[in-house]
């Protein structure tokens, strides 16, 4: 039987995500030297392979001890200025929170709205920017982990490009699983947390920045900035420390989650979320749920579905979680109680898919 059955690992909510073996090991790591020889060479190897993931040569990966959505302000603070102009996909409970961050921070926000379920179409944006007018960045939201939509990095950047805007992706539940293609897309500021394809606990923001937005990050004064500080952390991270105590724990555990990640190859990382997407998916239907994103823009990292007719979404998740103590999530935001939500990335293979979709066909059947 597969080991990771074998340690009931059931936890099928789209992050936190089951921690690899390799960084369970690695958060036993005693403390050393905060600018020790040990941190710098985490440091400089997280550097070089996260770059590989995030689809860039030239740009620079900053870590700070923060949870995803400390990225939105991060990004923010260090490009823009308040009163700036930007756009915002909001395909779902994430991008609306992209969108409520900016309006926060008393930026000039126009919202890209879609059907939940739906994608920000390349068109949309471009409508949405010339409406707008003088847009200095756009956030799009990569993978909307609300619906299970997977938006395409492709044409909303180059439409961005176009514009001469900066692009700022949301790439929580992609980095680490889908490609990103950061330098061919044209992306400047891509964000996530270590907790859901990373394989990692709750605690680390990443984010890799281009160097158009490096340089952007250097002569920006619209907003106050410490510990955000890109040009701080940037001058650190020259040196493979943190301009704090870093967080220690959490980089040890990243450089051993990319290590294994390594091991298996960045294309296979990716290839196999591409199949076990597909291969959830199909077996989702097959066994007769409906899965609310539509078929063309269907996420590889989390699938969401509709629970069984007259059924709520929490009731649906408290009898698989008692039948099989299979844990998986409900929705969020106007349909909190009306979807469920698996998550299919990160430390994943087949038999737990095989098994949650066994447990699924049997609450429903019941
Ligand atoms: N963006 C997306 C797409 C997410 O899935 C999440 C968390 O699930 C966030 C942002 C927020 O991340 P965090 O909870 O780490 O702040």
């Amino acid at each position: 039987m597969d080991s990771r059955l074998d340690q009931g690992r059931w936890l099928r909510i789209p992050g936190p995500t089951p921690l690899h073996p390799d960084v369970v090991a690695a958060l036993t790591h005693e403390m050393v030297a905060l600018r020790g020889p040990e941190v710098q060479g985490a440091m400089a190897r997280i550097q070089e392979a996260a770059k590989k993931y995030h689809g860039t040569t030239e740009g620079r990966v900053l870590l700070w001890a923060a949870t995803g959505t400390a990225g939105f302000e991060a990004s923010i603070v260090n490009l823009l200025a308040p009163g700036d102009h930007v756009v915002v996909t909001t395909a779902g409970a994430f991008g609306e929170r992209f969108a409520d961050t900016a309006d926060a921070f008393g930026l000039n926000v126009k919202r890209v709205d879609v059907e939940w379920g739906e994608a920000v179409t390349p068109d949309l944006l471009k409508q949405a920017i010339d409406e707008h007018g003088d847009v200095k960045a756009v956030m799009i939201t990569h993978n909307e982990t609300s619906t299970g939509v997977t938006q395409d990095l492709k044409t909303l950047g180059r439409v961005a490009n176009d514009a001469g805007a900066l692009v700022i992706v949301d790439a929580v539940s992609s980095a680490g699983a889908l490609p990103i293609d950061m330098d061919e897309n044209g992306l400047d500021w891509v964000l996530s947390g270590a907790q859901k394809a990373w394989m990692c606990p709750p605690g680390l923001m990443i984010s890799a920045l281009s160097p158009r937005a490096l340089d952007v990050a250097s002569k920006q004064t619209g907003f106050p900035r410490v510990i955000w500080d890109v040009p701080t952390m940037a001058a650190a991270s020259e040196h493979n420390f943190h301009p704090t105590t870093g967080p220690m724990t959490h980089i040890f555990a990243f450089d051993a989650a990319l290590q294994a990640m390594e091991a298996e190859g960045l294309e296979a990382v990716f290839e196999r979320h591409r199949k076990l997407g597909q291969y959830f998916r199909d077996g989702m239907e097959r066994i007769g749920f409906e899965i609310l994103a539509k078929p063309e823009v269907r996420s590889d990292t989390v699938t969401t579905f509709y629970p069984p007719e007259g059924v709520s979404a929490s009731a649906f998740q408290a009898k698989l979680r008692d039948a099989s103590g299979i844990e998986i999530a409900t929705g969020q935001g106007a349909i909190t109680d009306k979807v469920n939500r698996i998550g299919h990335m990160g430390w994943v293979a087949q038999p737990e898919l095989d098994a949650t979709l066994e447990a699924l066909e049997a609450a429903r059947q019941e």
